[in-house]
């Protein structure tokens, strides 16, 4: 089996001039890609007591719902805004241009729950932190934070340094 690095495919120039892109769908369509991207991220909660996994859309779901499954745990998803049917906790973030709004269903965490939210990677980290301002307003507790790849250049660890980060893949 290749080491998982190896099944990221690196796109220059995308979605614009100057950005390498980290392409998570060269890794979903191998089977052992997938076997070994979820096995990775799940060893990163060994021995972590949690309750709760959250996930963004959409590629938070991806990796998210197998990990919570895999450890009898329920799955909560962070949907963009207008998405969920019932009542709602929401906030706005900074994108690189412009916003972006999200939301959870209000009743998704319980105060004192402890949750692990899970994405494909972290760039600056502004969605995070999003999801973590969420999760706190409802009373929740962020207990890991996983990802399977992170753009160290971009510094989003250092925006959640109060946090327990982990990634499986660091590119400088
Ligand atoms: P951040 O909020 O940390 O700046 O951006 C992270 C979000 O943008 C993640 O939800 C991630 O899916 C998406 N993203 C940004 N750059 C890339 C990339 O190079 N590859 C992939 N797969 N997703 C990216």
């Amino acid at each position: 089996m290749k080491p998982i690095e190896e099944y990221v495919v690196s796109i220059p120039d995308f979605p614009e001039r100057g950005v390498i892109f980290r392409d998570v769908t060269s890794v979903l369509q191998d089977a052992e890609g997938l076997h070994l991207a979820i096995d990775k991220m799940q060893e990163k909660l060994d021995g972590i007591d949690f309750d709760v996994v959250a996930g963004p859309e959409s590629r938070g779901f991806i990796f998210g719902v197998p990990i919570a499954y895999n450890m009898k745990k329920p799955f909560v998803p962070v949907r963009k805004k207008g998405k969920l049917p019932r009542e709602t906790v929401s906030i706005e973030y900074e994108l690189e241009y412009g916003t972006a709004s999200i939301e959870m269903h209000k009743d998704s965490i319980k105060p004192g729950q402890r949750v692990v939210i899970i994405d494909d990677l972290i760039a600056t980290g502004g969605t995070t932190e999003a999801i973590i301002k969420l999760i706190e307003g409802m009373g929740g507790e962020v207990a890991r934070i996983i990802f399977l790849m992170e753009l160290a250049g971009l510094k989003g660890r250092e925006r959640l340094k109060d946090y327990d980060v982990d990634s499986v893949i660091i590119y400088p």
